[in-house]
């Protein structure tokens, strides 16, 4: 027999598609011929498999070999396929049984001494073959823990080439995947430790309730990242399928720990002003790695320093957080991962950032006014919430007594807001308030009742509140009457979520 075939898996953004490796032995002209749409890493793989097949002790077959990755529609990037593909020719080559490794999924990458090495991803392709009815798994070791958490998939690890061919001629076993680590608690940044920063710190808990986007405007020192990364603590845990999304984008990428399990923590990504786009947005050649966008997927975005942040780089977040999605453009076709994420925005006043506040500003009025029209178009058009917080004052601190909620009895009261949205939306399909179109509150039966917005037409008519900012408004009305238990927005919940608008009504002050 001089053809055999072993099962691998693809990856088109997190969609895996089952790939067959096959190899066919020939007489002839000694030579490695792939066939399938192979990238440059699979023509370097050649190279790899023949040195990592040698020098696990096997003779190289000198005839003329083939290699084929079907289905060739399915682009095949990175080096996931190397260890199928010495399977194949090995078995091909009467060297191995060619039942034994018969619907079994086998990935890894070999190096060059004959090792099984991680690679990224193995999490969506593990779930790929899940689908696809496969049940048993050859993946490297570094990856054994990564792949269990796929449900009724029996997992085994290799960390050799050479112990793979041993297993398979039935001399040696295969390893056990590591337990599982018990899951930390959530153990991130408590909102217990923000003392004062009331209107922050209820920003904060109306951007988690209505999953609002969030600009918090201030002097350095006031505490603007403080609070950001906080808000993952007010968020509830990811269910199944974001969990598992989250998981797959982070094993892509290859920053999963090696013992973690299934990441049920909303993520948190703060991308500095200067990363590059590929950095944010995800990129690179081969297997494209997801950005922060992606990695902050069903989780908060945090730009600190915002109006540092590229002109391209900015313009760059405007479709994807419009459409959830992130397309990278690439050599064949494009590759899509998800990014619906929740912005938080710092930025300071103006370009001197000076420490003691806006009074000790030393930018001139147009300098002022560039710097924060930075972010108007792009993204500040997106952002419900957006305040101006101060540093403390020695007062206010000395006067803060006891400790401050707790970032657990916040989330209780988050959660139950969020739960009464969705029962509210459910219908249309919106999962919170910050999904819900401004026609949509604005017309029966969820239009509110004229004394109740009657502050805000008066705004609109004068021209000191834009009809953007008054739909803004209402959509903050509705978390902060979600967060209060009550059924609609009163007068003083549009009130307050007016409170929440303020850097509305700074901006403009500093425009005129
Ligand atoms: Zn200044």
């Amino acid at each position: 027999m001089s053809y055999a075939r072993v099962l691998c898996v693809g990856l088109v953004g997190v969609e895996g598609h089952l790939v067959e490796v096959e190899a066919d032995l020939s007489p002839g002209l000694p030579a490695v011929v792939l066939t399938g749409l192979p990238d440059t890493a699979l023509h370097e793989a050649r190279d790899r498999v023949r040195a990592a097949v040698v020098n696990s002790g096997q003779s190289w077959p000198n005839r003329r070999i083939t290699v084929n990755l079907l289905p060739a529609t399915v682009p095949k990037h990175g080096s996931a396929f190397d260890v199928a593909i010495a399977c194949a020719l090995l078995a091909g080559a009467g060297e191995l049984p060619p039942a034994a490794l018969e619907g079994v999924v086998v990935l890894g990458e070999l190096g060059l001494d004959g090792a099984v090495r991680p690679i990224r991803g193995v999490l969506p392709m593990v779930a790929a073959a899940a689908r696809a009815g496969i049940s048993r798994v050859i993946v490297p070791l570094g990856n054994a823990r990564e792949a269990t958490v796929v449900p009724g998939m029996t997992v085994r690890g290799v960390d050799s080439l050479h112990r793979l061919v041993a297993y398979v001629r039935g001399e040696d076993r295969l390893l056990e995947p590591p337990p599982a680590q018990p899951p930390q608690a959530s153990g991130g940044p408590d909102l217990a430790d923000v003392a004062g920063q009331e209107l922050g710190r209820y920003a904060l808990e109306v951007a988690a309730a209505g999953g609002h986007h969030l600009a918090l405007i201030g002097p350095p020192g006031a505490g603007k990242t403080m609070l950001a990364e906080r808000l993952p603590s007010l968020l509830p845990e990811l269910d199944d399928t974001s969990a598992l999304e989250v998981t797959a984008l982070q094993s892509i990428a290859g920053v999963l720990p090696p013992d973690g399990g299934l990441v049920r923590r909303p993520p948190f990504q703060a991308p500095h002003h200067s990363a590059s786009l590929a950095a944010l947005v995800g990129g690179g050649s081969g297997l494209a790695r997801p950005g922060a966008l992606s990695l902050a997927h069903r989780g908060v975005l945090f730009l600190d320093e915002a109006p540092e942040f590229a002109n391209a780089t900015l313009q760059a977040l405007r479709q994807p957080l419009e459409s959830g999605r992130v397309r990278l453009a690439r050599a064949r076709g494009s590759t899509e991962y998800p990014a619906r994420v929740q912005v938080v925005l710092a930025a300071n006043p103006c370009p001197c950032a000076n420490p003691a506040g806006d009074q000790f500003c030393v930018c001139p009025a147009t300098a002022r006014r560039r710097y924060l029209a930075k972010l108007s178009g792009p993204l500040l058009d997106r952002i419900d919430i957006q305040i101006r917080i101060q540093p403390l004052s020695a007062a206010q601190l000395m006067t803060t007594t006891g400790p401050a909620e707790s970032s657990a009895l916040v989330a209780a009261r988050v959660a139950e807001a969020r739960a009464a949205a969705a029962e509210r939306w459910s219908e249309a399909g919106w999962r919170v308030n910050a999904e819900v179109p401004g026609s949509h509150l604005r017309r029966p039966p969820w239009r509110l009742a004229a004394r109740d917005t009657a502050a805000l037409r008066a705004g609109l008519d004068r021209g000191s509140l834009s009809a953007r900012g008054f739909d803004r408004i209402l959509r903050l009305a509705w978390s902060i009457a979600d967060l209060d238990g009550r059924d609609r927005p009163t007068g003083s919940d549009v009130h307050e979520a007016a409170q929440l608008r303020m850097g509305e009504a700074h901006d403009r002050r500093d425009q005129t």
